[in-house]
């Protein structure tokens, strides 16, 4: 959730413009064969200039990057093999299919069919999940009872025909065997009960439907997996190495390496915790010992930051050959995705996978639970309480409780009362002033007055929960002690936060990763963020810093602080470049960014977007109409920006950056599909209980999603429909998180309120605790050293390998359900798309001489 403005005036005019339409018949299975004609390339209205880097370029890292000069079409990864063919029943109708959805979404909240992207169209899915919910507890309930109802119940779940495919399974078993000889190796003691399907169209649908449904997934992984290789985020292993079996080049596996840290070696085994510098980080301020200046030049064209190698001539021929992201292709690649989504045959296949993720876990639980409480239970000194967890989605300017916040006030009001806190009218006010004029003393503030908690009056009322940021519902309170730049500087804010960091610091095993404020209304905001974390030496190694960027332009814009949406993206990113070519320009900046691990994008999704971002939307110095450009449109340009700033901060050996938006907590559902291609990981993703095709990708791609089920419930999603345990037992990579203790949480630790409620309200045990926790430390922006600490020096590998119970206290056996479910998957993918392959080639070359 957030806010950081108080501007939530929806403008509802423009909605009369998009009239709902029809959807024609976009699926069409008929055709499924692919003979379509391939997409020409779209949009005739405007020529961009090149924005491609050219193939001669020089990667600084020397690695190879998916974008070359060959323009690839859209959808159609240019990494892929030309004997394989992705094309669908959907080619040469993104365009119209992504626009007619676009519409349709705009007048959605009228209407109360279901939307496209859900499944089955004609009864709600909730309903439907909740009865086969119920039904399979009722199940679990009778086995435990009756030991043989068990293999009913199985063969019920796993359609598995015992007798006739007795033999089968012991096929598929030895079978496994091989597919898995190194895991059977270590395994020991770590044997447990598997459930495998077998037999013929064992996915359940006819194999040319299997066929379409995985020639999309796996093109829509493609896309992700180039947009997030181009900009040096990080991409799920397991998927990439089964993707690069369909493609003729290795993919760009460099970026999972990262820049070499120390190892942690094996003698460090038994030590979880990171060696502690013994410097603070923000001593060394010299700009002399800062790294030197490498003297380039950057400006931004149409809305992307563009490198010159030298400051005076900043022209073509001096740009320094980076991969400047293409909007051309991204709007195709957008178009192809939501397509995807839509498509019934597909949407459908992804329905039923989902659904069998979670019967198959079902079954797990009831055959292994004993085994992974068994193990958690052997090892020695670990429990739920000393894992490492990271709260994965916070905002620094709610991250204390309310009592917490009440009792420094009171302190402050003691402290410091003559203290010129505020300027109003020309005239300085004292901590004193400000609240003789609001009638109040010390003594009067209770937790009562200070109205700081979310209650049932905001549910669905983004507007009243942004005024309960205000304490006692007085601007001028957030201003002087939530804010870190006022007439103070921050001072206020500075120390709670350090309040707050010590707690964890004395707690040991919480982190949190906070979300802190830049606008984009001036040049000066980051330096000013970065002297304030400066001087009050506002650090903690349980702490890094997210930067959160609120989609107020519209606001801005009104006020004339803006004129265009282009000098917006200037000024949030001009310093960064600035900073990266020379660190002694902003020396202060240079040190605070080392601790930054992401942007964030931030705002109430559910306001209404009139505007469909295509290639007739205005660019961003264009921008300069009342109305808030789209998130898509947000997203996109911080995407750009940010894989460009990637590219020159690796070349000097800096830190790189993350995207990590607010994605999918209301609105559109275009939100995740943006989310889907550009960003690392997102924040809530309610909407995907929504879309199965959307969730069956976040899956394959495993990308995380922090959830926060008390924030949910009291703006959004009732804590009882919240899919976060579907999810997990599906096995998308979630983690719990608190969003805003100081709204939402009673307790001095926020975090383990959230973990203790979401275990008593849904039955979690202690592994699917620790296996969230697992997952938080994995998503988070911590580095790949102190990751080595938390989860073990061989985290990074895959399945039960990369997991080390002595620290995470997650069973091997769960990691290794997990991915070898993971692996079946894409295994069924992958299998379909090479079988059709080897008969298309069979059939071409006997019937011409290749393909064209
Ligand atoms: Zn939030």
């Amino acid at each position: 959730m957030n806010r950081d403005s108080g501007s939530t005036t929806a403008k509802q005019s423009a909605l009369a413009q998009n009239q709902p339409e029809k959807m024609s018949s976009n699926t069409n299975p008929g055709a499924a064969t692919g003979h379509v004609a391939k997409p020409k390339p779209l949009s005739p209205f405007r020529k961009r200039g090149s924005l491609q880097y050219s193939a001669s370029t020089v990667d600084p890292r020397g690695s190879r990057h998916l974008l070359t000069s060959q323009h690839s079409l859209p959808g159609i990864p240019v990494a892929l093999k030309q004997t394989i063919d992705l094309r669908t029943s959907m080619d040469g109708k993104y365009k119209e299919i992504a626009e007619e959805l676009f519409s349709r979404s705009i007048a959605e909240s009228d209407m109360l069919l279901s939307a496209p992207y859900e499944f089955p169209e004609d009864s709600p899915i909730e309903q439907l999940e909740e009865r086969r919910q119920r039904l399979e507890r009722q199940i679990s309930q009778d086995v435990k009872l009756e030991p043989d109802i068990l293999l009913r119940a199985k063969q019920e779940f796993m359609k598995t025909d015992s007798a006739t495919d007795l033999e089968y399974m012991k096929e598929q078993s030895q079978a496994f065997m091989d597919l898995y000889p190194k895991e059977m190796e270590r395994e020991g003691e770590n044997e447990y009960q598997r459930v495998s399907i077998s037999g013929e169209e064992k996915c359940g649908v006819p194999f040319t439907d299997l066929l379409d449904a995985a020639k999309c997934v796996v093109k829509a992984l493609f896309i992700r997996e180039k947009y997030i290789g181009l900009s040096m985020q990080s991409f799920c292993r397991t998927t990439a190495r089964y993707l690069e079996e369909l493609s003729d080049r290795p993919l760009d596996m460099g970026i999972y390496e990262e820049i070499p840290e120390t190892s942690v070696t094996a003698d460090l085994d038994q030590t979880v915790h990171p060696p502690v510098s013994a410097t603070h980080p923000y001593e060394n301020q010299d700009p002399a010992s800062m790294p030197s200046d490498v003297g380039y030049g950057c400006k931004m064209v149409d809305g992307v930051i563009h490198i010159y190698t030298n400051k005076d001539t900043m022209e073509k021929s001096t740009e320094l050959e980076l991969p400047y992201p293409d909007l051309q292709e991204y709007i195709a690649d957008m178009n192809v995705m939501t397509a995807l989504i839509i498509n019934g045959p597909v949407k459908s296949f992804c329905y039923r996978r989902l659904q069998y993720l979670s019967s198959k876990f079902q079954m797990h639980i009831l055959l292994n639970e004993m085994k992974e409480l068994a193990a958690q239970k052997k090892v020695p000194h670990r429990d739920f309480y000393n894992i490492r967890k990271v709260d994965t989605h916070i905002h620094a300017s709610s991250c204390m409780n309310q009592k917490h916040l009440l009792r420094f006030i009171k302190r402050a009001m003691k402290k410091y009362p003559g203290e010129i806190v505020h300027v109003e009218k020309g005239k300085g006010q004292t901590l004193m002033e400000v609240f003789e004029t609001m009638n109040l003393t010390a003594f009067d503030l209770s937790v009562d007055t200070l109205d700081m908690h979310a209650d049932r009056n905001t549910f669905h009322r983004f507007d009243k929960f942004n005024s309960k940021y205000n304490p006692i519902g007085e601007s001028i309170l957030r201003e002087i002690f939530i804010k870190t730049d006022n007439h103070v500087e921050g001072k206020y804010f500075g120390h709670i936060i350090k309040e707050v960091m010590a707690d964890l610091e004395e707690s040991k095993y919480q982190n949190v990763e906070l979300r802190l404020s830049i606008y984009g209304r001036s040049r000066d905001e980051w330096d000013k963020l970065a002297q304030w974390a400066v001087k009050h030496q506002v650090y903690s190694n349980n702490v890094r810093w997210l930067v959160q960027v609120p989609r107020l332009f519209d606001v801005y814009h009104t006020k004339k602080q803006l004129s265009n949406f282009q000098e917006l993206l200037e000024n949030i990113f001009l310093p960064l470049f600035e900073v990266s070519i020379n660190p002694a320009s902003h020396p202060e900046l240079h040190l605070f960014l080392q601790h930054v691990v992401g942007f964030d994008s931030v705002d109430d999704e559910s306001k209404p977007e009139h505007h469909c971002f295509n290639m007739d939307s205005p660019l961003p110095a264009n921008w300069v109409e009342e109305q808030n450009p789209p998130y898509s449109y947000y997203l996109y340009y911080m995407y750009a920006n940010m894989t460009v700033l990637n590219h020159l901060r690796r070349q000097r050996g800096f830190n790189t950056l993350v995207l990590r938006p607010h994605c999918g907590e209301a609105g559109p559902i275009h939100h995740l599909v943006s989310g889907f291609m550009l960003s690392e990981n997102i924040s809530h993703g309610l909407l995907l209980r929504k879309a199965p095709v959307l969730q069956y990708l976040y899956y394959l791609a495993q990308i995380g999603i922090a959830m926060s089920p008390l924030s949910n419930n009291s703006l959004f999603l009732s804590y009882h429909r919240n899919p976060l345990p579907e999810y997990l037992s599906r096995g998308l990579m979630v983690s719990l998180s608190t969003d805003d203790p100081l709204q939402f949480h009673f307790t001095k630790e926020p975090l383990m309120e959230e973990y203790s409620i979401a275990a008593q309200v849904w039955k979690l045990s202690s592994c699917d605790m620790c296996e969230l926790a697992r997952n938080s430390v994995l998503m988070s922006g911590f580095s790949h050293k102190v990751k080595s600490y938390w989860l073990g020096p061989h985290y990074i590998q895959e399945g039960q390998e990369g997991n080390d119970i002595r620290r995470t206290n997650v069973p091997d056996i769960r990691v290794a359900y997990r991915h070898e479910t993971m692996c079946e998957e894409l295994n069924l993918i992958t299998q379909a798309i090479r079988t059709d392959e080897l008969e298309t080639i069979t059939e071409e070359g006997s019937l011409c001489m290749g393909p064209m």
